[in-house]
């Protein structure tokens, strides 16, 4: 059985702790591959790798940096196919959804190669008499991030291609589920010509979690995945003095107004949900339809679900793949089972899809209607190809249920009514607002991040918001000797 190990200093290195989980091909069912779990004494050698190689890397000029960047996003493009299979054959997704994840990662060197004007402070000449005044932003030394299963690839360039550019030194703990894109991103940073040591991987579970939240040579913490770990993790980054931003789980509502277009809202809905089985944070997972516009819209849903293509992510004809592991696959399913039990109608039901069983972890995709937000399958973030309907007889019914919802990551409306949209954008309580967009994810130049229960520190992640917080400000004032002006002042310096 092929293992996949660590990646510290620059090279591969075999793990000495005997435990390992198990990486399977979602759409086979197999057990392809071994992942090492690290030791806190393997986690430490990779934090003493980055911390030797932070020192120089963040000494080394902007336009070097920008340089190795370049060269990164080049080596990155060349090799777009082979992440994309990385990702799909670990993780499940479809070949064209993964080729998708790894564009928008690449996104994000893309605007890191402006490390040199994003980096540039202010400069405020004679701010008092003799006095200039200017702003720096400096690395904090080594940072690590923790990532989840459902973007493999994109979610590590979210964080390390701004931590890099800042002049920090990198070591993220991937998922354990799919972590051989983590991996091959590695390798090709290293191509690339980005100095060992400046990012490294290691592969693990909690121990090597609690290792790097503890580490006192770890400066910041950027966290992606479920909301109880994101919590745990911002609470104990806090109690080391760290900085952190732990980014949590999701239930996004699309609310459909009663002049939307049918037509369109139902292709959205059905795209935002079901694309990569359900397993993204932005998935919109309930859909508001509000007044008349439930029926035609609920029967537009159901008719495109009987035409999609389910089947492996490598068979190019294939639009969802099967879900990350059995266990996660029986979860989801357990949703549709109290769904039921609680009263809601069930009109599209996956559980018993024809592939499954024969081939891997797939589920067909499921629609529940008349869903009520006591029910277990709208309380829980279910991440998974199950699209609830929850009915909404006006407006402000509908703000009321999306805003009482703890998650806020994102959340859309449909309609052609310009101040109806523009009402929604100022009273919804999330950080991403789509209008007739289903996935609002931002572009690389903003930064992405959800409100109360979706992100727990104050900081998005990627775009201007990242290079805040992989950098510390410092603010120099200074005066250069002028014998003429010198004299013995007690009083609180003021601006003259
Ligand atoms: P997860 O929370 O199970 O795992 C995330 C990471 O935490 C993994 O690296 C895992 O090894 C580690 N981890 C798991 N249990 C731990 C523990 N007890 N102590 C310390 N570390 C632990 O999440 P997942 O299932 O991999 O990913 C799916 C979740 O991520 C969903 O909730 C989804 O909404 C969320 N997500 C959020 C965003 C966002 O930007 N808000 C983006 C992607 C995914």
């Amino acid at each position: 059985m092929e293992r996949i190990s660590h990646f510290i200093a620059g090279k591969v290195v075999p793990g000495e702790s005997g435990r390992h989980g198990d990486v399977f091909n979602p759409a086979t069912g197999e057990r392809t591959h071994q992942v090492d779990f690290a030791t806190a004494e393997e986690v430490g050698r990779a934090v003493e790798a980055a911390r030797a190689a932070a020192g120089p890397w963040g000494t080394t000029s902007l336009a070097r940096r920008a340089e190795i960047l370049f060269r990164i996003r080049r080596t990155l493009d060349a090799h777009r196919g082979d992440l994309a299979r990385a990702v799909t054959l670990q993780h499940g997704k479809v070949l064209s959804d993964a080729a998708g994840e790894v564009a928008r990662g690449i996104d994000n060197v893309d605007y890191a190669c402006g490390i040199p004007n994003l980096l540039a402070g202010r400069y405020a000449e004679r701010a008092s008499t003799g006095v200039d005044v200017y702003s720096v932003r400096q690395p904090l030394g080594v940072v690590a991030g923790i990532t989840p299963f459902n973007f493999p690839a994109m979610v590590p360039l979210w964080m390390c291609a701004s931590a890099i550019a800042c002049g920090n030194a990198f070591v993220l703990k991937p998922s354990e589920k799919d972590p051989a894109a983590s991996m091959l991103l590695a390798e090709l940073f290293s191509e690339a010509g980005l100095p060992d040591g400046v990012f490294n991987v290691v592969q693990g579970d909690k121990v090597a979690v609690d290792t790097l939240l503890a580490h006192p040579d770890v400066r910041a913490i950027s966290f992606v995945g479920s909301t109880p770990i994101a919590r745990y993790i911002y609470e104990e980054a806090a109690r080391h003095a760290k900085r952190v931003q732990a980014l949590a789980g999701a239930k996004n509502h699309m609310v459909v107004l009663p002049d939307a277009d049918v037509q369109m809202a139902a292709d959205a809905a059905v795209s935002a949900a079901y694309g990569s089985a359900g397993e993204r944070c932005m998935a919109v997972s309930v859909v508001v339809p509000v007044g008349r516009v439930a029926e035609p819209l609920v029967q537009a849903i159901t008719e495109r679900l009987s035409n999609l293509r389910i089947g492996p992510g490598l068979d190019e004809k294939s639009e969802m793949g099967p879900l990350v592991t059995k266990e996660h696959r029986e979860k989801v399913a357990s949703y549709m089972d109290s769904a039921a039990k609680q009263g809601a109608k069930v009109l599209v039901d996956g559980r018993d899809h024809p592939l499954y069983g024969k081939d891997g972890f797939f589920f067909g995709a499921s629609l529940i209607d008349q869903v009520t937000p006591e029910m277990d399958c709208y309380r829980d973030e279910i991440f998974g190809p199950v699209l609830s309907v929850v009915r909404a007889g006006t407006y402000d019914e509908a703000m009321t249920l999306v805003n009482a919802n703890p998650w806020g990551n994102g959340a859309a409306i449909f309609t052609r009514d310009g101040g109806a949209a523009r009402r929604f954008q100022e009273e919804v309580e999330a950080g991403m607002v789509g209008v007739n967009v289903p996935i609002p994810v931002p572009v690389a130049y903003f930064s992405f991040g959800g409100w109360k229960a979706s992100l727990f520190g104050d900081t998005h992640i990627y775009g201007p918001e990242s290079i805040n917080f992989y950098t510390r400000g410092k603010v120099v004032t200074e005066r250069w000797p002028d014998p003429s002006t010198s004299a013995v002042d007690l009083g609180f310096p003021q601006n003259r």
